[in-house]
């Protein structure tokens, strides 16, 4: 399809990108003609369809991380909330209590999706290490909006490196690559506790589950095993899992053996 050919890189390694604006435009309009050439059919048959997602997904805003492709889903079948770093912002969290109250009676699932080389996550992580360095985000509130909500993660995934390797940890050269590839799977899994506790979806027969797609290999898993797991149940359980990514091959190959 031709989502998939655009997305690959030609021979020369250079993306293929429209060369300015205007081109951009006829992208976006020759890509629209062809998304209701294929639709045309379908929808005179049937007419607009009720809106019923099986599952709302909270991910982030990466174009490398398009959470209907991840999952191979067509329309109407995920309930989609994008922004970066996949944060729960008052605007994320009232989309999807919306989706709760008026999709019930099709929706099975409410998944949280981060994904690896999270730009937001990267910049939460240079803001917790160098605050004087991050003027970016220190001069914009609402990149900092973003990054706040981060930073939580970014600690939480900070103290355990520390108390799995002790404080000379934050010297090591590759730390802050450590502390970002430990800080995508904490902040996603606090985000999917905060809204299993917020909204308490499973109340509804809603389950609420969180996991990392791999921009490189495609995949979505979690540190401990298969692809989407249930969000924590309780603040212990983010502890443990902040020790077990400071273990993990996934986080300790970015530090240098001791
Ligand atoms: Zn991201």
């Amino acid at each position: 399809m031709d989502f998939v050919t655009r997305f690959r890189l030609p021979g020369d390694g250079t993306p293929h990108l429209p060369t300015d604006a205007a081109e951009a435009l006829s992208w976006l309009a020759e890509g629209n003609a062809r998304y209701a050439a294929e639709q045309a059919g379908p929808l005179a048959a049937a007419g607009t369809p009720k809106q019923s997602p099986y599952g709302v997904v909270l991910g982030c805003s990466d174009a490398r991380a398009p959470l209907e492709l991840v999952f191979d889903a067509g329309p109407n079948e995920l309930f989609v909330v994008r922004v970066a770093g996949n944060v729960l912002g008052d605007e994320a969290l009232g989309s999807i209590e919306y989706a709760l109250a008026n999709f019930r009676p099709s929706l099975r699932l409410l998944t949280v999706l981060g994904h690896t080389g999270c730009g937001a996550v990267a910049a939460a992580v240079q803001a917790y290490l160098s605050p004087k360095h991050s003027a970016g985000v220190a001069f914009s509130r609402s990149v900092r909006a973003v990054v706040n909500h981060i930073l939580v993660a970014v600690r939480s995934a900070a103290l355990s490196l520390e108390q799995t390797w002790g404080p000379s940890v934050a010297n090591d050269p590759g730390y802050s690559k450590a502390l970002a590839e430990a800080a995508v799977f904490l902040n996603t899994a606090m985000i999917a506790y905060q809204l299993a506790q917020e909204l308490r979806p499973e109340d509804a027969g809603v389950k609420v589950v969180q996991g990392v797609f791999d921009l490189a290999e495609g995949k979505v898993g979690t540190i401990r095993g298969g692809q989407l797991r249930p969000a924590p149940t309780g603040p212990q359980e983010l502890v443990d899992l902040g020790l077990t990514l400071a273990a993990a091959p996934l986080v300790t190959r970015h530090l240098s053996p001791s």
